[in-house]
C-alpha cells in the first residue's frame, strides 16, 4: 500500500510554479522525511497530500489510492501544520476536548495519559506553554485520532535541540506502538538519520531524490583517490558531486551496488545520509528517481 501516491503532479500559486510535474510512490509503514531548502514546495506537497490545496495538474492519493481531502482520505489521515495551530485562549484540558470533539475516532484517555506523562500541566492555557509543549500538544492530539497516516510539516522548526530530541523520542514511540506511517518536513538534516527510514528530497518544486535510507546508503560511496581524478570514468558509477584538494579527490558517487567498488588506488566508505542529502541539494540537475514501481518494490535507485 501506498502512503502517498502523486502522479504528474504540479501546483502554481498565480504565476509561480511551486510544484512541477512530481511523480512519487512512498510506501506505507515508512517514516519519510521531506526535505529541501527553503521555497522547495514541501507545504505545498504536504497541503496537497492532506487535502487543503487542489493540484493545478496531475494527482495526489493517500493510504492506497484515497483521493487527497475525500472523506476516506480525511478518515485515516492527521495533519499537524507548521507552527502547531491551536487556541491560545484554551487550556490543554479545553483544547483536548474542543479536539476531541472534532474527530469521530477520537481517544481521549490516551491524550491526556500522554500529557500527565510530560508532565504538560493540563489547567495551563495554551499561550503559557513552551514551544516545545506546544509541539508536544499538537503531536498528541494528532496521535489521539488514531491515524493510519500522520503528516507533520516542520514539526520542530521552534524547538531547541533537547526539545527536539524528546519530540522525536515522541514520535518513534508512536510508530513503534502504533505503526502507523509518518511523513514530516524538515530543514535539520542531521537528524534525519535517526528517525527517518525513507528519504524524498524536495529542490526548486521537483523530486530530486527518493527511496528507503538503507538503499540510498547501500547504492551511494564516497570515493577519495589521487588528485586531479574529479572526472572518474567508470562504467555504472556517476560522480554526484566531486570536492577535493589539488592532492585528493573526493567524489560522491551513485552506483547500482556500493560494496567493493573503489577502483584501484582509490579508497571507498559509506556517506553519511546528510552527505547524500546534501551533495544533491548542491546541484539541481543531480537527480536519481526510479519509477513508482521501483519505489514501491524498495529498488534499485538508477539514474533517471
Ligand atoms: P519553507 O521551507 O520555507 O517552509 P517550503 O519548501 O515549504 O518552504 P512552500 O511553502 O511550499 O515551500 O513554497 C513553495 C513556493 O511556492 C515558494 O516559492 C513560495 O513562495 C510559493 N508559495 C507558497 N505559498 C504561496 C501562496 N499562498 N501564494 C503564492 N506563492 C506561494
Amino acid at each position: 500500500m501506498t502512503a502517498i501516491e502523486a502522479i504528474g503532479l504540479s501546483k502554481r500559486y498565480r504565476r509561480s510554479w511551486a510544484l512541477r510535474d512530481c511523480t512519487l510512490a512512498v510506501p506505507a509503514g515508512h517514516v519519510v522525511a521531506l526535505v529541501g531548502p527553503n521555497g522547495a514546495g514541501k507545504t505545498t506537497l504536504l497541503n496537497l497530500a492532506a487535502g487543503l490545496l487542489r493540484p493545478t495538474a496531475g494527482r495526489i492519493t493517500v493510504l492506497g489510492g484515497r483521493p487527497a481531502g475525500s472523506d476516506a482520505a480525511r478518515a485515516g489521515l492527521a495533519f499537524v501544520a507548521q507552527d502547531a495551530p491551536l487556541y491560545p485562549h484554551l487550556t490543554v484540558d479545553g483544547m483536548l476536548r474542543v479536539a476531541g470533539g472534532l474527530n469521530a475516532t477520537w481517544d481521549g484517555q490516551r491524550a491526556t495519559a500522554r500529557i500527565a506523562n510530560l508532565g504538560i500541566p493540563a489547567d495551563r492555557k495554551v499561550r503559557a506553554l513552551s514551544g516545545g509543549q506546544r509541539a508536544q500538544l499538537a503531536l498528541t492530539i494528532a496521535l489521539a485520532k488514531r491515524p493510519e497516516l500522520l503528516i507533520l510539516d516542520e514539526p520542530m522548526a521552534s524547538l531547541d535541540p533537547l526539545a527536539r530530541h524528546e519530540f522525536l523520542g515522541a514520535l518513534m514511540a508512536a510508530v513503534a506502538d502504533d505503526g502507523l506511517s509518518v511523513v514530516f518536513s524538515s530543514h535539520v538534516v542531521s537528524e534525519l538519520e535517526r528517525i527517518a527510514d525513507y528519504l524524498v528530497v524536495l529542490n526548486g518544486g521537483r523530486v530530486q531524490l527518493a527511496g528507503e535510507v538503507d538503499r540510498l546508503l547501500a547504492t551511494h560511496a564516497v570515493l577519495t583517490g589521487p588528485g586531479g581524478e574529479m572526472a572518474l570514468q567508470v562504467p555504472g558509477l556517476t560522480v554526484v558531486e566531486a570536492s577535493g584538494t589539488g592532492a585528493q579527490a573526493r567524489l560522491l558517487v551513485r552506483t547500482a551496488d556500493a560494496r567493493g567498488i573503489a577502483p584501484p588506488g582509490w579508497q571507498a566508505d559509506e556517506p553519511s545520509v546528510e552527505e547524500i542529502v546534501l551533495a544533491y541539494l548542491r546541484d539541481p540537475a543531480a537527480s536519481a528517481l526510479p519509477g513508482p514501481a521501483m519505489l514501491l518494490a524498495g529498488g534499485p535507485v538508477v539514474t533517471s
